[in-house]
């Protein structure tokens, strides 16, 4: 029983990147869409701020790159890692053949927020923050709709077309019944923040020491710190003791000293678990999910946000004009996962390979480590770390935007 029905075109459950970037542009396109997002605001701690040159590419050709650059932001030109006592370079921007010739570091919700205001230009967005996707409708097989939980009752949105970009743990893909394929991830990441001092390095980088591994996001008067451990390892790391975490802490960034205290319970140290997946079919009739509900990306070379915001382009690309035209078949839906499933695959076995090549390595090693060979080749060779570059920066199977903009 619901306290309201609603009807729209396309209905997107979840605001994060590939939700916010398709509402966006089904909305620029003059398609009626109503995006769900659980939270009531996008200020949380979600998982990456890497803005890629790709990215950037598509706001210059939706002609809001200069004002998108005036959000707060870092540009980061080159990957250095620490490993033991080698300092290696790993992927240089500067010759990517984009209009950006650099990662944005810049906090997610800056970027949800501009997305969502670029939107709200349009009569036909509509964005409900506070709306939990809890099922979905079905009606003679076909997913009709979803149904969702908000402050003020339960309400069904009914749609030509439901995506589900509703992350890793999607609720979409799950009561579609679509079936999951896992790859499997050996570790998962402990997230903490520690303050920052105008005197600490502007560099956001990566350490990885025998045993354990951190890397640290530089968002200006703090720190957000990524500690990864070995899958399921947390109520290891918890017996050790709070004091012992700080130490692991400390022998990677020693200059953390004065300000370690601050992490004084396991309250403010929260465990994200890491999951590489997909789905066997993306597609049910009404239905598509992209993004994380669609293959769960692992944080390894920070290229999950950007898989998502290309999925959300080719979506758009391919199903605008049929969702205006409200004749959404299910060639087109699987246009989307065919479109999308070389970059996906080619992005997730990579991750699997560091996975399995160079973190577990690192995890379960206990004397003095140093780089690994791939890791050696790419410090050796600079053409090398373009073409790593051109794969975190651009990846395979860059999108470009193909909708046009109706007339508001
Ligand atoms: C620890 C960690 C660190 C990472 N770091 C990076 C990084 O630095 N760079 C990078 O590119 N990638 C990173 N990734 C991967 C990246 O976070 C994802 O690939 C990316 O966020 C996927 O975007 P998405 O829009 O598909 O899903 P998400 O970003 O997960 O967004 C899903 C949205 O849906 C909402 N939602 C969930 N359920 C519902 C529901 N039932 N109803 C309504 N709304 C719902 C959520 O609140 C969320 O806003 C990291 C991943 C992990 C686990």
């Amino acid at each position: 029983m619901t306290d309201q029905s609603i009807e729209t075109t396309c209905c997107i459950a979840g605001g994060g990147p590939a939700g916010i970037m398709l509402g966006f542009l089904l909305a620029r396109a003059g398609v009626e869409v109503t995006v769900l997002e659980k939270h009531a605001d996008f200020f949380r701690d979600f998982r990456g701020d890497t803005i890629h040159p790709s990215t950037l590419e598509l706001m210059h050709e939706l002609g809001l790159l200069d004002e998108f650059l005036t959000v707060p932001h870092d540009e980061v030109r080159e990957l250095t890692a620490q490993i033991g006592d080698a300092r290696v370079k790993v992927a240089d921007f500067t010759h990517l053949p984009t209009r950006c010739k650099f990662i944005a570091l810049m906090p997610q919700w800056d970027f949800l927020d501009f997305l969502a205001k670029q939107g709200q230009r349009f009569p036909t967005f509509d964005l409900r923050m506070g709306a939990e996707a809890v099922d979905l409708i079905e009606e003679g097989g076909r997913i009709a709709g979803v149904r969702a939980k908000t402050a003020d009752g339960m309400i069904d949105i009914r749609a030509d077309l439901v995506v589900g970009c509703d992350g890793r743990h999607s609720t979409v893909r799950e009561r579609a019944g679509l079936a999951v394929e896992d790859l499997g991830a050996p570790i998962d990441v402990l997230w903490f923040r520690l303050s920052r001092r105008d005197s600490d390095t502007p560099e956001t980088f990566g350490h990885l020491e025998a045993g354990r591994m951190m890397i640290m996001l530089n968002r200006r008067d703090y720190w957000q710190c990524a500690y990864v451990i070995a899958k399921g390892g947390i109520e290891a790391v918890k017996r050790e003791g709070l004091a012992a975490f700080r130490q692991n802490v400390l022998a990677m960034s020693p200059f953390l000293d004065d300000r370690i205290s601050e992490l004084d319970d396991w309250d403010k140290i929260k465990l994200l678990t890491v999951a590489v997946d997909r789905l066997k079919t993306w597609h049910r009739p009404g239905l598509l999910c992209i993004g994380d509900a669609a293959h769960a990306m692992s944080p390894v070379g920070g290229v999950g946000v950007n898989l998502a915001v290309q999925d959300a382009v080719a979506t758009a690309n391919i199903l605008a004009q049929a969702l205006k035209e409200r004749r959404v078949t299910a060639e087109l839906l699987a246009a989307v996962e065919t479109r999308r499933s070389l970059p996906m695959r080619v992005i997730q076995r990579l991750q699997v390979f560091v996975h399995n090549r160079v973190l577990t390595r690192v995890l379960a090693s206990r004397g003095r480590i140093a780089p690994p060979w791939p890791v050696k080749l790419l410090n050796r060779f600079p053409l090398l770390r373009r073409l790593t570059a051109y794969i975190i920066g651009i990846g395979v199977r860059p999108e470009h935007i193909r909708t046009s903009a109706s007339a508001r």
